[in-house]
Order: structure tokens, then sequence, then C-alpha cells
């Protein structure tokens, strides 16, 4: 009798009444039943049509409760639509033929943003695919009603998902008063980011301020045609990644010769003391990074570089950034160290992305780009489960994409 008065509360369905409630070792099962007279509606007009018969009982899993898992069971009819014939009736509580009751569906994508899927799937005895399901439905819905207008700036990021180069394209909205992601994309051609660009529209293009991305040619090209107006900013995530990538070369070339040469291997466990910021490392590593400045090593006068072009980030106007950046890449050039040399002939050559960053009057926060890379990291690996692109897809939209929620008349969270 509870049960009955909880489901009306939290979830009354209009034509449907909850009927005989069952409680076995461990579960519960409400039977749903149509209220007299009420017509089931067509599947495909979703108009009401006159019953043409029952098919046999199907099984909805509800939310569980007090341990107990609760299914409801319900006699689907079959309706005669004058239009469309004799049809399944639209179910109003589940979509299509799917077991779990939508209520649940939202519960379980609720759960989904703080689990891994597979810890949902256990805690809430689904399975993995139930999990899937659940947040495909919630991001559909959300995709179909968020809305897109008033977007001043986006980002532009690409992302292995697969060994052996399987990137994504990420798009997302950097403005400081909205950010999140708004595009996912199979791999990072010029059409897919195309792809974007045609789905986001011709006008709301237009009004971009602001674009940030790396110097992926396919972007660069990409960009130019399709938000011409728009200024093109080489971020500094980056930026601040070619240049630690150029030490991680230069290391590891350096770390083959000295063990070639037969030397002591001091540049051994040094990677992480090399790249991370120095703010973030712990203090074995700057030991170690004090150690290693005392050798007039290639690795440590690259990784000198790196750290100097730090500074550039902290100039107030164009002008003194491009005087320290020309410093910056003769001393560069001279330096024979061909990784970095390579970073300062690109960032050369492409000045204007790069000086951009100055021109835009209210400056982008740098890290949201990289704030974003390491979400969708560590989002991609929550999501584990079947590597699919489309997993992957609906696990960054859920998470990132700060999606509208279905509503509904009551939160089981
Ligand atoms: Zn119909």
């Amino acid at each position: 009798m509870l049960i009955k008065t909880l489901l009306n509360r939290c979830y009354p369905v209009k034509g449907f009444i909850y009927g005989k409630v069952i409680l076995n070792n461990t579960r519960i099962t409400v039977k749903v039943k149509e209220r007299k007279g009420s017509q089931g509606l067509c599947s495909q007009c979703k108009k009401a049509a006159p019953t043409y018969d029952h098919l046999k009982e199907r099984c909805f899993r509800f939310i569980p409760l007090w341990g107990y898992l609760v299914m409801l069971t319900y006699r689907p009819r079959r309706v005669s639509c004058p239009q469309h014939g004799v049809t399944v009736e639209h179910i109003l509580w589940a979509n299509g033929k799917s077991p779990i009751c939508t209520p649940f569906k939202i519960f379980l994508s609720h759960w989904a943003k703080y689990l891994s899927w597979q810890e949902v799937a256990r805690q809430f005895r689904v399975s993995w695919k139930n999990v899937f399901e659940s947040v495909e439905h919630v991001v559909e819905y959300g995709l179909k009603h968020r809305n897109l207008d008033n977007i001043n700036a986006i980002g532009i990021d690409e992302i292995q998902y697969l060994k052996g180069h399987k990137y994504l394209t990420l798009v997302y909205q950097i403005d400081s008063a909205c950010k999140r992601l708004l595009f996912v994309g199979r791999s990072r051609s010029a059409k897919t980011l195309l792809r974007f660009f045609i789905g986001f529209g011709k006008e709301r293009s237009k009004q971009l301020k602001a674009i940030c991305s790396d110097l992926w040619k396919p972007y660069l090209k990409v960009v130019k045609r399709k938000a011409p107006e728009a200024i093109h900013i080489l971020d500094r995530f980056h930026v601040m990644k070619y240049l630690n990538d150029a030490v991680d070369e230069t290391r590891r070339a350096e770390t083959a010769q000295l063990k070639r040469d037969g030397y002591e291997p001091i540049l051994e466990k040094s990677r992480w003391c090399l790249l991370k910021n120095k703010r973030n490392q712990k203090t074995s590593q700057l030991a170690k990074l004090r150690e290693l400045v005392q050798y007039n090593l290639k690795t440590v006068r690259c990784y000198l570089l790196k750290e100097a072009f730090q500074h550039f980030w902290t100039y107030k106007t164009r002008y003194g950034a491009e005087r320290f950046l020309r410093t910056w890449t003769t001393r560069a050039m001279r330096s024979r160290l061909p990784e970095i040399k390579k970073v300062a002939k690109r960032l050369r050559k492409h000045q204007e992305l790069l000086l951009n960053y100055f021109s835009v009057k209210e400056r982008l926060s740098n890290s949201v780009v990289e704030g974003f890379n390491l979400k969708a990291k560590l989002t991609m690996r929550r999501s584990f489960g079947f590597r699919t692109f489309k997993s992957i897809e609906v696990a960054l939209y859920h998470t990132l994409g700060k999606l509208p929620e279905p509503p509904i008349t009551h939160r089981f969270y």
C-alpha cells in the first residue's frame, strides 16, 4: 500500500495506475495498469487510438528501494491507429525496447557523473550497457535542448583516445561566463572541425570573437575559412606542450648518448622534474633538478630555455611580448639544440597567432583548455568499458557539456 502511495507521489503517469505490489525475497514488483477507458498512444504519431489487443507482460526496472530491486510490470497494448494501422503503444515511462524506466535512467546517469560506469552498474545491479544507455538518453535530451547562443570564445583541442594515432577533436566554449564542452568529433581532420562549424551555424560563427587552438594545420585552415573575423590565438597550454616535448626528446636522445659513451646515467628518473611545472614538484624532484643544473647538459640547457619562455605570458602589452619573443627565439636558434630550434622556428612562423593572445581585451584564462584536456582524459578513463567512439563521446558530453537535464517530477538522488 505504502509503495503505491510513494509511486503515485514521486512518479505519477497520466492514464495509468499502480496496482498490486508483490514483495518477495529481493524484489518489489508493481503491476501497472491502464486507467479504465483510457486509450493508448500510437508509437508513431503519439495520438490516442483504440485498443486492438494486449501483448505479453513486460518488465521495467525502476529505482531500487532499501536494497530491493523494484520492477514495474505491464502488458502493453496494441492500438489501431487510423493512420498507422496496428502498432504497439508508446510507453510513457521507458523508450522503445529499453527495460529501464526513464527516472531510473536519470538516476543512473546522475551517479555516472561521480563513479565509473562499471561501479554504477555494480552498485545498482544493472549491466554496463544499461548505464551506457541511460547516460546516452540524458545526453541526447541535453544536446537537443541546449542553448548555443551568445558564445564569444572557443578552444579547439585534440586528444588521443586510442593507441595508434586515434584522435578526437574537442571544441569548448571558454567564455568567462560559461565554460563547457560543445563538440566531440572523431579524428582530427579538417572535415571533423568543419562538421562542428556546420552544426554551429554561420550566424553564430560570425559572432565568435576569439578562437584558441594549437598549430595543427587542418585546424588553422578551417578556422580561417569559417570564422575569419575571430582572433585566432595559439594557446599557452599548447605552446608549453611543444616546449615540453622538445625537452623530453632532447633528454631521451642525450640519455642514450651518455649510455653509449659510458658516462654515469645522471639523467635517469629525471623526466618529471624536467616537465612538471616548478610549483607542483615534490622535494625529491627539486633536489634532482638542482643536481642536474650543475652539469652542462643539452637537456638542462633545453630545460632552461623552456622555463625562460614562461616569462612571455606575463607581459601586459603586445609590444613587450613581441620584443621578448624576438630575443628568446634568437637565443633558441643559437642553442645548437635541434629540438628547441624546431619549436622556435614554428613559433616565429606563427608569431601572429602567438601575439594575438595580447590583443584580446578580455584576457582568456590560460588554464581553461588545459583544465578541459585533463578532465577529458579522466572522463575517458572513467567510462572505460568498451573503448568505442560512441561511449567516449557520450561520456564526454555528459561530464563536460553542462547539458540541461530531462525534467522529472521528483529528484531521486
Ligand atoms: Zn499513428
